[in-house]
């Protein structure tokens, strides 16, 4: 289709766009939270509601694109990892359906399936590598949590569309560790967001003895 960047994405414009001020450096995924699909989308395309994404994966696994790639999506808000804020029109944001942690939803195969051939393509054609594959709870960790802690990174790390977390071996403070790495905000939102994405089964916002050892790499000592 003439008007998508993607081979298999269906074009449905959003009106919630803006000129693409800044080079692509990021992809940013998202959970939606919404009850279906229809829902999500008519929320990205209503102008009263200021918000976006360039890519939504639907729950039976169809990709809708809604504003072109060239363009700024409106799906970051206020947010920052390492020296960058506010990443709009740094990012290229793909939001993934699913009702949300409460409900018990799980993201579907065939979900991770095309997320999976979708990443490839993008970070092929915007030349990224995995360590720019970001979620939205690693660059607002006061305000958001998708894709959750249900969401398995682990899944794209083994195919080299997202980095694993690797400890800094002369960085020895954890919460000094994770600044370094790129979280902006308070201890305990980062040592959430970091546990969110590397340790879901302890997301509590607090330094646990497992989440020190996980940042510091020290679990097989
Ligand atoms: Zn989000």
């Amino acid at each position: 289709m003439a008007n998508v960047d993607y081979k298999g994405a269906i074009w449905r414009p959003s009106p919630n766009h803006e000129a693409r001020t800044a080079p692509i450096s990021f992809v940013i995924l998202h959970g939606t939270w919404m009850a279906d699909d229809e829902a999500a989308l008519n929320r990205l395309s209503d102008a009263s509601a200021k918000v976006s994404c360039h890519y939504m994966i639907c729950a039976d696994g169809r990709i809708i694109q809604l504003v072109r790639e060239e363009q700024t999506a409106w799906h970051a808000g206020i947010s920052a990892w390492g020296s960058i804020e506010r990443l709009n029109p740094h990012s290229i944001g793909i939001e993934i359906s699913n009702p949300g942690p409460a409900s018990g939803v799980a993201y579907s195969d065939t979900q991770y399936a095309v997320l999976e051939a979708l990443l490839t393509d993008i970070l092929a054609r915007n030349h990224l590598t995995p360590a720019q594959v970001l979620g939205h709870s690693d660059i607002a960790p006061d305000r958001k949590d998708d894709p959750g802690a249900h969401f398995d990174w682990a899944r794209l790390e083994a195919l080299n569309l997202a980095a694993p977390w690797r400890p800094y071996p002369t960085i020895d403070d954890p919460l000094a560790a994770l600044r370094h790495h790129g979280y902006r905000g308070a201890d305990k939102d980062i040592l959430a967001a970091f546990q969110l994405r590397h340790l879901p089964t302890h997301v509590s916002g607090t330094l646990c003895p497992l989440t020190r050892a996980r940042i510091l790499g020290h679990e097989r000592a």
